[in-house]
C-alpha cells in the first residue's frame, strides 16, 4: 500500500499542522528567524516520475544540515572512502550537532561522524577545487544533477547571516586544525561551509534527491547513475544512525527510514527502492528537528508501514 495522492498527503499535513505550535524557528542564525513558524510542507516522488505534494509546497528553504549528506556523497566519490574515514569517523555522539566536547575527550581528535558540524567541517574542507568558488560550484552542480534542477541556487542572506554569526563553527575548525584534521583558512572554510549550508530549493527538489538515495544514486527518470551504490549505502548508514541529531534512535523506532534534518526545518527521507521524501517545517523541537514534519513522517510510516526495520 502506497500514498497515491495528494489529497491523501493533505490530510496528512492538515493534521501534523496542529503540532507546529509546540515548536519553535531557529533564530541562532538571524536570517532563519524570519521563517513562518506555522508552514508545513512534504513532498513524495516515486521512481516511476510520479510525484504528490501538500501543503506550503511553494516556499523554498535551505538545506543546513541536510546538505551535510550531499557534501559526504561527493567527497566520497571524488577521494574515495578510505581517505575521508582516516579523518572523519563512523560513530553517533549523542552529543548536540554544533558540541565541542567530543573532540577534546577523544583521541585521536576526528570528528566522531560526517553529520554533527565538526565532521561536516572536515568533509567540506575535502571539497576537491582550486579556489572556495570552485569548490562551491562543483557541491551546487552535483546537487543540481541529484535534483534534476538546474535553477537551483543559494540564499545568499542566509549564507551571509550564518558566516557573521559562525562563531562555534570557527571555534570548531580552528581546534580542528590545530590537531591537523585539516589545514586550510578557516575564514575560507566558514565561507565555503555557510554556502553549502544555504543552498535552497523546495519539497519536491528534496523529494527528488532523496529518491537517489533510495534508488542507491541512480536517477531512473534520467537512467544516470549519479553516485555508486556503495556510496549511496555508506549515506544512508549515516541517515539512520545520526541523521535526526540525537534523536536518531527514537527516529529509527517510530519511524524506521533513513533521513536527514536541518535547522531550516527540512527533512529528506530516503525509503530504499521505493521513493524519496522531502518535508519542510521550520517550527523545531528541543532536539532541532522539524516538530510537524518528524509527526508527519510518523504517521506516513505507520499508516504504510515504512519502517525497514
Ligand atoms: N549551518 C548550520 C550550522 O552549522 C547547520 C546546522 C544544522 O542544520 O544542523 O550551525
Amino acid at each position: 500500500m502506497q500514498c497515491r495522492s495528494s489529497e491523501e498527503l493533505m490530510s496528512f499535513v492538515q493534521e501534523a499542522k496542529t503540532m507546529t505550535q509546540y515548536g519553535k524557528v531557529a533564530n541562532y542564525i538571524p536570517a532563519l528567524g524570519k521563517a513562518h513558524p506555522n508552514d508545513l510542507a512534504i513532498a513524495i516522488q516515486y521512481p516511476d516520475g510520479i510525484s504528490f505534494s501538500a501543503g506550503d509546497i511553494q516556499k523554498r528553504f535551505t538545506l543546513q544540515s541536510i546538505s551535510k549528506v550531499i557534501s559526504l556523497a561527493l567527497v566520497l566519490m571524488d577521494r574515495g572512502s578510505e581517505y575521508v574515514f582516516e579523518r572523519v569517523g563512523m560513530e553517533p555522539t549523542g552529543d548536540p550537532f554544533n558540541s565541542i566536547a567530543k573532540l577534546e575527550t577523544m583521541a585521536p581528535s576526528k570528528p566522531l561522524n560526517p553529520m554533527i558540524n565538526a565532521g561536516a567541517l572536515v568533509v567540506t574542507h575535502m571539497l576537491v577545487g582550486q579556489s572556495v568558488e570552485d569548490r562551491f560550484q562543483r557541491l551546487l552542480t552535483f546537487t543540481q544533477e541529484l535534483a534534476n534542477d538546474t535553477t537551483i541556487g543559494y540564499c545568499k542572506d542566509v549564507a551571509q547571516s550564518e558566516f557573521e554569526t559562525a562563531h562555534l563553527n570557527r571555534s570548531l575548525s580552528y581546534f580542528l586544525k590545530q590537531h591537523q584534521i585539516i589545514d586550510e583558512d578557516v575564514e575560507e572554510l566558514i565561507d565555503l561551509y555557510t554556502k553549502q549550508c544555504a543552498i535552497e530549493m523546495n519539497t519536491l527538489n528534496l523529494a527528488r534527491v532523496g529518491m537517489i538515495f533510495a534508488m542507491d544514486g541512480n536517477d531512473p527518470l534520467t537512467g544516470k547513475q549519479l553516485m555508486s551504490a556503495d556510496v549511496a549505502r555508506i549515506c544512508k548508514t549515516f541517515m539512520v544512525t545520526c541523521g535526526m541529531y540525537n534523536a536518531s534512535g527514537e527516529f529509527a523506532i517510530k519511524i524506521g527510514i533513513p533521513a536527514k534534518s536541518g535547522v531550516s526545518g527540512g527533512i529528506m527521507g530516503a525509503v530504499p527502492c521505493k521513493f524519496g521524501v522531502g518535508v519542510f517545517g521550520p517550527s523545531l523541537d528541543e532536539k532541532g528537528n522539524s516538530i510537524a514534519g518528524v509527526h508527519l513522517l510518523e504517521s506516513l510510516s505507520k499508516t504504510y508501514h515504512l519502517s525497514m526495520f
